[in-house]
């Protein structure tokens, strides 16, 4: 991270305050994770590490302006133990949730083992609807008063979005990016760092501005707008056979071609798409995301 210059004014688009920030995809498998139960093919008896794929969640690393380190969760897959063990997660400063399907917030139980590392609530952000659902499978979260038992569960704080509203977490702002799962009405997010005035930094470190993408089958005009001038796209690219709730390979590249990330990461692979050969016929600033993948910071 460079200083921004003195002469601009704060809210102007001043220095970001976060620093080293990076998103590490934890899980880019779709939903049944690959390799898939009972199948013996190629890519699912694969020695190719990458050609094992967790169900999609992804965590933003960074350090606040107080120096602290802080863990942003995107969705919670039910693999989220494994990852969590996997990447030495031990904290989570908040969660984004995209949408309500079982792959991506049923590992939601896992997250108590933060509570009780950090000592306090994680605050949640999700739709309205998205919340009642949640609320509706973690009753023993949500009405923890209701439990028989004083029993060792999450403790949550929901946060509703309004997809027309911008939110901030830890020095971030996240864009709801409306997004169509079929027919479902679901959200990517738009991720900025901002400066000490709360606007938009001039700079912004690592992968930003990024927007993550799950789920998506297309994306709506008004959108568009909302993926102009990012540097990072993670997006959605199922296999190459029509599906009704998500991209296929030539639809997820021809949507990254038309907003131009300077890269562009796909994720939620089916078995059909082996990785090394997918990845190869991928066109430049396109590749395929892998569990593990850590997008700018100081490891990349
Ligand atoms: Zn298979
Ligand atoms: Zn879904
Ligand atoms: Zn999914």
């Amino acid at each position: 991270m460079t200083s921004g210059s003195p002469r601009l004014e704060v809210g102007a688009g001043a220095a970001a305050l976060v620093r080293e920030v990076e998103l590490l995809l934890l899980g880019t498998g779709t939903s049944s994770g690959v390799p898939v139960i009972g199948c013996a093919c190629a890519t699912c008896r694969s020695d190719d590490p990458r050609d094992k794929r967790l169900r999609c969640g992804a965590c933003l690393r960074l350090v606040d302006e107080s120096g602290e380190p802080r863990v942003i969760l995107i969705d919670v897959p039910p693999d989220h133990r494994e990852q969590a063990l996997r990447h030495q997660l031990g904290r989570c400063d908040g969660i984004v949730v995209t949408h309500d399907h079982v792959d991506h917030v049923w590992g939601l139980d896992e997250v108590r083992r933060y509570n009780v590392l950090m000592g306090r609530s994680i605050e949640i952000f999700a739709e309205p609807e998205v919340l009642a659902s949640l609320r509706r499978v973690y009753r023993h979260v949500f009405e923890r008063q209701s439990n028989v038992n004083e029993s060792f569960v999450a403790d949550l704080v929901a946060r509703p979005i309004d997809r027309r509203r911008p939110f901030d977490l830890c020095g971030l702002r996240f864009t709801p990016v409306p997004l169509l799962h079929g027919r479902l009405p679901i959200l990517g997010f738009r991720i900025e760092a901002l400066d000490r005035g709360g606007a938009i930094a001039r700079e912004q470190p690592g992968p930003l501005p990024l927007a993550y993408c799950t789920d998506c089958s297309a994306i709506p005009p008004e959108s568009w707008r909302l993926l102009a001038g990012i540097d990072t796209l993670v997006l959605d690219l199922l296999r190459d056979r029509r599906h009704p709730t998500h991209f296929t390979f030539d639809e997820a590249v021809a949507a990254a071609g038309e907003i131009a990330a300077r890269r562009t990461v796909f994720i939620h692979m089916t078995h059909d798409l082996p990785h090394a050969a997918t990845d190869a016929r991928l066109p430049a600033g396109m590749s395929l995301g892998f569990d593990g993948m850590v997008l700018g910071g100081r490891r990349e």
